[in-house]
């Protein structure tokens, strides 16, 4: 395994010197940064600009326990079962009893949560959930009103600067640790940025399939990076498909989301008859945990030969509908479809990683020093299946535990020598990146998605190593080449961990 991606041939032309770094301007990323010391001086990279990121796409809400007729042992057991038993128990515990401290802390900080008639918080209930327990902002919009509310805070903090349009290469390390790491501006100019505090917030991995709800950034660099320095992974296999991306006759580079709580408003899923097929199939049909939702609509398109199936929410007012759900509903009618009217088409997409970077329950990873959190990480929440918005809870409570033992733990030991490594230079490489990004792609959607055979892996295992043996054996200083790096290294991981679990599991469905 390549150990960075850079080669010999690269020669910074700048360097720079922070306590911590976070790499990610997610909710994780942000809330990490929140709860840093102020003494502690932070920078917080980000690929694009801040409105790109998964956290600002959320749109259902985050689930917490708030509701006087609901308690964390309840939110525990929900939790519990869909992650069909694989999740680390102490880990959801602290997510539970822990998650209600970091909202109310939000509240404190003005994330505009929306409020029902009695100006209470307003709870819904997504798949999963035995208790209204959703608490959501801006009708559909929870992810981004949260963004902008610890983007803005933190921009008035003297400890915080924000360096946007930046990629993040690699991780350094010497003999104690992370030592620091690579970043590469829009100019293609490298820099060389000291800290022994690293925190990847590097969000999901949605570009590694066809068609994703995540935006163009989710090429996991983090997760890939954090491969290369040795750190452990953990449930690779465990991916969710979101059972209803909305869905286009043209690809998409990224598929519009068709919110759980639409369903848990009452929407109905429908095939092209008009006829429902969830009954039956679970006793919470529709609700039911979305790996089951999503292949019984992909065994529906089978049966039926169609491309999609359809949500029926007709029954609600048009005006209930547009402010409930103001991102959907316009999205929708931009595209000619009245949510009010029409059944909406939708089918399964790639939406959400469950395994990731392996960590323990303080954020930390295998290699001293380095830290992830929020989608990037394994904290063990999730285990085989996530439980609808929890994942948002996650970047919470453990992007603060991982800011409070960074910050318990703190000594500004200064890294020593040279930071960057003697490297070979690898020959130049050329190659269509963009055709070999939709390569990968294919290579995984079609023998890696919601049902899997040991035949269709082993192909893609083959042909995916033989990918990674190509681009390790150059080097090209554009970041498509390290976005490609970066999918087709997390590829491999996904495609082995699939293989290595025979049975089926949780969102890990094995046909053979
Ligand atoms: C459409 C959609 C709807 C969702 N709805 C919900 C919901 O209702 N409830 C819920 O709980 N969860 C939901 N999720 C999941 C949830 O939003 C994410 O799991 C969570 O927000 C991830 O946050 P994060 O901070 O880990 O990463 P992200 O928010 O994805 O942020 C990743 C950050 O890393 C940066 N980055 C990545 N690579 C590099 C690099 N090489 N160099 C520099 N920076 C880099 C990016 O620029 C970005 O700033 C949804 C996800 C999607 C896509």
């Amino acid at each position: 395994m390549l150990r960075y991606a850079i080669d010999g041939s690269v020669k910074p032309e700048r360097h720079s010197n922070y306590d911590v770094v976070i790499v990610g301007a997610g909710i994780a990323g942000l809330y990490c940064a929140l709860n840093l010391s102020p003494s502690l001086q932070c920078c917080v990279f980000a690929k694009e600009t801040i409105d790109i990121s998964n956290s600002w796409l959320a749109q259902g809400g985050i689930a917490v326990v708030t509701a006087p007729d609901d308690d964390p042992e309840l939110h525990f057991k929900d939790t519990i079962v869909a992650g069909a038993g694989l999740c680390d128990e102490a880990a959801v515990h602290t997510l539970v009893d822990e998650g209600p401290r970091d909202i109310a802390a939000l509240i404190r900080m003005n994330v505009p949560f929306d409020l029902n008639e009695y100006g209470e918080l307003d709870r819904t209930r997504e798949g999963g959930h035995h208790k209204n327990r959703i608490l959501h902002a801006g009708g559909d919009a929870t992810g981004r009103e949260t963004v902008k509310t610890l983007a803005y805070i933190a921009s008035q903090r003297d400890n915080i600067i924000f360096r946007d349009n930046t990629f993040f290469v690699d991780i350094l390390t010497d003999e104690n640790g992370v030592s620091g790491l690579i970043v590469k501006d829009d100019d293609g100019v490298y820099e060389t940025v000291a800290t022994r505090h690293l925190v990847l917030c590097t969000g999901g991995i949605g570009q590694v399939f066809e068609s994703s709800t995540n935006p163009a950034v989710a090429t996991g660099d983090g997760l890939a990076a954090a491969i290369r320095a040795g750190a452990e992974l953990r449930g690779m296999e465990f991916i969710q498909f979101h059972p209803t991306g909305l869905w286009s006759p043209d690809r998409e580079s990224r598929a519009f989301l068709i919110s759980e709580s639409v369903r848990g408003e009452g929407g109905l899923l429908k095939n092209a008859q008009g006829e429902r097929f969830m009954v039956g199939k679970h006793e919470l049909a529709e609700l039911a945990p979305r790996d089951i939702v999503a292949r019984g609509i992909y065994n529906e398109m089978k049966r039926t030969g169609e491309s999609h199936v359809y949500i029926d929410i007709t029954h609600e007012p048009e005006e209930e509908l547009a402010h409930r759900f103001p991102t959907i509903y316009n999205e929708c009618l931009r595209r000619g479809i009245n949510i009010a009217k029409d059944f909406i088409p939708v089918c399964p997409v790639h939406h959400y990683m469950m395994g990731g970077i392996k960590t323990d329950l303080y954020a930390r990873t295998a290699v001293k020093g380095l830290y992830a959190c929020g989608e990037t990480a394994s904290t063990g929440v999730h285990g085989a299946n996530r439980l609808a918005s929890n994942s948002m809870l996650e970047c919470l409570v453990f992007g603060r535990r991982a800011a409070e033992d960074i910050n318990a733990a703190f000594s500004p030991a200064a890294t020593s020598g040279e930071l960057l490594p003697a490297l070979t230079a690898r020959p130049a490489l050329e190659t269509d990146f963009k055709a070999l990004r939709a390569r990968i792609q294919h290579i995984m959607s079609a023998n890696c998605f919601v049902i899997r055979t040991k035949e269709g892996l082993e192909t893609a295992l083959r042909e995916m190593r033989q990918i990674v043996d190509m681009l390790s054996a150059g080097f090209n200083s554009d970041k498509a080449y390290d976005e490609d790096l970066s999918l087709a290294i997390i590829s491999v991981a996904i495609i082995e961990s699939s293989l290595a679990r025979r049975e089926s599991i949780g969102a890990h469905y094995r046909e053979s």
